[in-house]
């Protein structure tokens, strides 16, 4: 366990939420994140990892053209 150096009062532990990205009026959300949070402040961290692979995922949500796009993390994708 990493303990929280923001607020120094929690341990990180393993959570899946949602990240939004938005560019040029674009919206794109990305559902089921796994990320790691600490319970005390409710500051979010992505590993290195998650971070790449969710910047690739929203490039191409963002240049489907849609307002509003929307993914799941667990989905099927191209890698
Ligand atoms: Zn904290």
């Amino acid at each position: 366990m990493i303990r929280c150096d923001v607020c120094d009062n929690g341990e990180r532990v393993s959570a899946t939420r949602s990240r939004i990205a938005e560019r040029d009026g674009r919206t794109a959300v990305v559902l089921g994140v796994p990320v790691e949070e600490c319970p005390a402040c409710g500051l979010t961290w992505l590993t290195m990892d998650v971070a790449k692979q969710l910047d690739v995922l929203f490039d191409q949500l963002l240049a489907s053209g849609a307002e509003l796009a929307q993914a799941h993390w667990d989905a099927p994708r191209a890698a």
